[in-house]
């Protein structure tokens, strides 16, 4: 090939795509997700991850809410700690009405408000095995949002719900999914945000149908970093969110190397949101399973940088 046709031919190929790894000139702004630790031994290293994911500068820290009973309270527990550790860093509580009375609902926003969490994340959550609902006072999130509004402080409240990009497993069609997501909004939600999806098609469906249903808070796409594509994929078939065909290819044989398996996640993840970026959605919220690394290179990936740091790996609950 000459050499006159070999640039013209570049120069076509970069007017295609930029170089994929030059920063984004756009604003991206995530959240990120963390759970509470199965044991109280796990609040150090929780209270770690925190640290080096808030030197992000996320727009809040969620807490997941176990669903079922028994880690429930470790929710507020680890919020407790987060909170005194990182004061000026906002957190999000999940919530799940699932078999609990409103009392209890009402106690732990209680909780919340007490610890300055104005954030919650409204959900129904799945029944546990070994956990019976005992009560079905508050039965869907959608009921859940209309008892955070009517609490005395309901105004005071950001609230965010669950989406489907494809469609809740217990969702009668895909339309009824989307008019329930309606009803969450109009009961009072401020921000969706998204079940995590592997094709970014299905979001952007997902987000042009959920606009087109009348949904017209944010619509945030949730983001899972893969570094155990065998766990995950558990997860997916429970939630309905699918593997696609290419995907067990690009792990195949890392049973034995979670570095590697870890770069490959964080490589993927940043490729979505990079290609989510280009059509316009800048606001993204990471599952970040409770690994810091992977999410902070994928949040690098994104143009973003460090704004502080703070970390005390020791802490305890009070
Ligand atoms: P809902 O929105 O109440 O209902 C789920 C689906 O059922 C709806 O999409 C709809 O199709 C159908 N449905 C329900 N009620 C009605 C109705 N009245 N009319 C018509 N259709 C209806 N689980 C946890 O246990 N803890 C967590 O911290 C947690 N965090 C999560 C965070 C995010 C961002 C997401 C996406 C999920 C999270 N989950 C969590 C999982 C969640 O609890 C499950 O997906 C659960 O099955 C549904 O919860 P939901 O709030 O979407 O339920």
């Amino acid at each position: 090939m000459s050499e006159d046709r070999l640039e013209v031919e570049t120069e076509e190929r970069l007017a295609r795509r930029p170089w994929p790894a030059e920063p984004l000139a756009r604003n991206i702004e995530v959240s990120f997700e963390v759970f509470p630790p199965a044991t109280e031994a796990g609040y150090g290293t929780v209270v770690e991850t925190v640290g080096k994911l808030a030197a992000m500068g996320p727009a809040f820290v969620s807490v997941t809410y176990g669903a079922g009973g028994s880690t429930r309270h470790r929710t507020v527990d680890v919020i407790r700690v987060l909170r005194r550790e990182f004061p000026e860093l906002p957190i999000a509580g999940h919530l799940t009405c699932g078999g609990a009375s409103m009392r209890e609902l009402n106690e732990v926003l209680d909780h919340y408000a007490e610890l300055g969490v104005r954030r919650v994340v409204a959900l129904r959550g799945d029944p546990t095995e070994g956990h019976a609902t005992s009560t079905n006072e508050v039965p869907d999130a959608r009921a859940l949002v209309e008892l955070i509004r009517g609490r005395p402080d309901g105004a005071e409240w950001h609230v965010s719900v669950a989406g489907y990009p494809e469609t809740h497993p217990l969702a009668a069609s895909r339309q009824a999914d989307l008019s329930y997501l309606a009803d969450k909004v109009s009961a009072g939600a401020d921000r969706v945000i998204s079940q995590f999806f592997f094709d970014n098609e299905d979001f952007l469906r997902f987000h042009r149908d959920a606009r087109a249903a009348g949904v017209g808070v944010p619509i945030v796409p949730g983001i899972m970093p893969v570094a155990d594509l065998t766990k995950i994929s558990r997860f997916a078939q429970r939630c309905g969110a699918s593997i696609p065909a290419w995907m067990p290819d690009l792990y195949e044989g890392l049973d034995g190397d979670p570095d590697v398996r870890r770069l490959v996640g964080a490589t993927l993840a940043a490729e979505q949101c990079r290609h989510l970026a280009e059509h316009g959605i800048n606001v993204l919220h990471l599952y970040t399973m409770n690994h810091a690394a992977i999410s902070t290179a994928v949040c690098r990936m994104l143009g973003m940088r460090p704004r502080h740091t703070k970390s005390h790996p020791t802490a305890q609950p009070a």
